[in-house]
C-alpha cells in the first residue's frame, strides 16, 4: 500500500478518536522512526513516552522472540517463570515495601485497580484527585481525570472524586473527610501541561496521609522507569507511597499496566476481587524483564537527567531571545514548553523537517524522546525546534510592526 491508501483505510474503518498527524511509521530503531517513503524522524514523542529504550531495542526482540517460541500466554490462574523472574526483578527496584504487584494492561487499568484496592482496603469511598490530572479514560480512571473535554460527554462518573489544585497541600488538608480512601496524584503532571510541583507537595501529602489514615496513590504511568531522572519520580523527594501505577514503557511497547502496593494494602484483595484475562502474559514478562536490563545497563535515569538538564538549559537560553516562548520547564527527559499561542503550527512544521513532538494541552510543546536518544540527535532536535521558534518570532515581531 503506498501512504494516500494507507492513510485512507485508517480514516474509513478506524474509529475516529485520534488526533492524527499526516505520515505513515513503517520501522524504528532507537531514538530514529522511518516513514513509508523512507524519510527519516528524530523522535522526541517516543508514543507518549512508551519507547523509553528507543524502537526495537535488540535485546528487547530477542526476549520476545525467544518467549514466545516457548509461550505466548499464560494467564494468572497458572504459574509461569518468566513472570516470577519480572516480579523478582521489578519489585528489587521499587521503593521499599511496596512488593506486591497486581499485573494490568494499560495505564487506565492500573489506576482502576488502585482505585478499587484503595476502597477495599479503607473501606471508605472518596478519593482526592488533582485539578490538571490526567490518569486514563476508563470509567474509574476518567473520574480522577480532571480535564472536561474528556469527561463532559459520559456522566454520570464514578461518584465520590474530588479535584484540588496542584501542588496545594493546604487545599487536600481542607478537602479530605472521614470518607477519603485515597490521594491520587502525578509526581509531574504530563498531559496537564508538564507540571512540577514544589518539592514540598509529595512529602506533605505523605504527611497527611500519614496522620489521617488515607492511602497515597501515586501514578507513575508516565514518569516512571527513569524518565525523569530518578527510577520513579516521587524518589526526587524520597518519598514512599502505599500503591504506585506503572505502565507505558514498562514493556518496550508490549501493553503492560503494573498496579503496586505494600503487601498489608494488596492483601485486601482477595480471590476473584480483580482480574483480567490477558494480565502478565509470559511474552509481555519477558520483554518487560529486558526493558528493566536495559534501563539498569545503560543506566538511563542518570542519562536522563543529564540529558535533560542540558537540553531545558538550551531552551532557556532561547526563552531569553524569544518572546513567544512563555515558560520552559521540566524534569529530566520530560520537558515542556509553553508558547503564547496554540501550538499546532509548531509541530506540523517540526514534523516536516523530520522532528516528532508533542503537544501537552493548546499552547504547550512535549518532549518525551526515548532516553538512550543520543547527544548529537537531541542537540539536532533542539536545533529544529528553535529555527522553527525563531522564524514563528520573526513572522509575530513583523505581525506587529505592519500592524
Ligand atoms: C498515559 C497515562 C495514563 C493512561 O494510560 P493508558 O495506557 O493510556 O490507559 C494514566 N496516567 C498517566 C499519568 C498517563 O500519562
Amino acid at each position: 500500500m503506498n501512504k494516500l491508501e494507507v492513510m485512507d483505510f485508517e480514516k474509513k474503518y478506524m474509529a475516529n478518536v485520534y488526533s492524527k498527524k499526516p505520515i505513515v511509521i513503517t520501522k524504528g530503531k532507537g531514538s530514529l522512526l522511518w516513514d513509508l517513503d523512507g524519510r527519516e524522524y528524530i523522535d522526541c514523542m517516543s508514543n507518549y513516552g512508551v519507547s523509553l529504550v528507543g524502537h526495537s531495542h535488540p535485546k528487547v526482540i530477542e526476549e520476545i522472540k525467544k518467549q514466545s517460541e516457548l509461550l505466548i500466554s499464560c494467564h494468572g490462574s497458572l504459574y509461569n517463570e518468566a513472570r516470577s523472574i519480572f516480579l523478582e526483578k521489578i519489585v528489587k527496584i521499587t521503593p521499599k515495601g511496596l512488593n506486591k504487584v497486581y499485573f494490568a494492561n494499560s495505564g487506565a487499568e492500573s489506576i482502576e485497580c488502585a482505585i478499587k484496592l484503595a476502597r477495599k482496603f479503607t473501606g471508605k469511598p472518596e478519593v482526592i484527585a488533582m485539578m490538571g490530572a490526567y490518569h486514563g479514560k476508563t470509567f474509574g480512571a476518567l473520574s480522577a481525570t480532571w480535564n472536561q473535554k474528556y469527561r463532559k460527554s459520559f456522566e454520570p462518573l464514578v461518584p465520590g472524586f474530588k479535584h484540588i489544585p496542584y501542588g496545594n497541600s493546604e487545599k487536600v488538608r481542607e478537602n479530605i473527610t472521614k470518607e477519603t480512601a485515597a490521594i491520587l496524584v502525578e509526581p509531574v503532571q504530563g498531559e496537564g501541561g508538564v507540571k512540577v510541583p514544589p518539592p514540598t507537595f509529595l512529602p506533605e501529602l505523605r504527611e497527611i496521609c500519614d496522620e489521617k489514615g488515607t492511602l497515597l496513590i501515586v501514578d507513575e504511568v508516565q514518569t516512571g522507569f527513569g524518565r525523569t531522572g530518578k527510577m520513579f519520580a516521587s524518589q526526587h523527594s524520597q518519598i514512599t507511597p502505599d500503591i504506585m501505577c506503572l505502565a507505558k514503557a514498562v514493556a518496550g511497547g508490549l501493553p503492560l499496566g503494573l498496579t503496586i502496593a505494600k503487601e498489608d494494602i494488596m492483601s485486601s484483595f482477595k480471590v476473584g476481587d480483580h482480574s483480567t484475562t490477558f494480565g502478565g502474559n509470559a511474552v509481555v514478562c519477558a520483554a518487560a524483564t529486558a526493558v528493566l536490563k536495559i534501563i539498569e545497563e545503560e543506566n538511563l535515569p542518570d542519562r536522563a537527567a543529564d540529558l535533560g538538564s542540558r537540553i531545558i538549559a538550551n531552551m532557556r537560553k532561547l526563552q531569553n531571545e524569544c518572546k513567544i516562548i512563555r515558560d520552559v520547564r521540566g524534569l529530566g527527559l520530560m520537558i515542556g514548553m509553553e508558547f503564547r499561542f496554540d501550538v499546532l503550527n509548531i509541530i506540523m512544521k517540526a514534523l516536516e523537517s523530520g522532528l516528532l513532538v508533542l503537544d501537552a494541552g493548546r499552547n504547550i510543546v512535549r518532549l518525551l524522546p526515548p532516553l538512550v536518544i543520543s547527544q548529537e540527535q537531541l542537540d539536532r532536535a533542539f536545533g529544529i525546534l528553535s529555527t522553527i521558534i525563531r522564524e514563528e518570532e520573526n513572522e509575530r515581531l513583523r505581525k506587529t510592526d505592519s500592524n
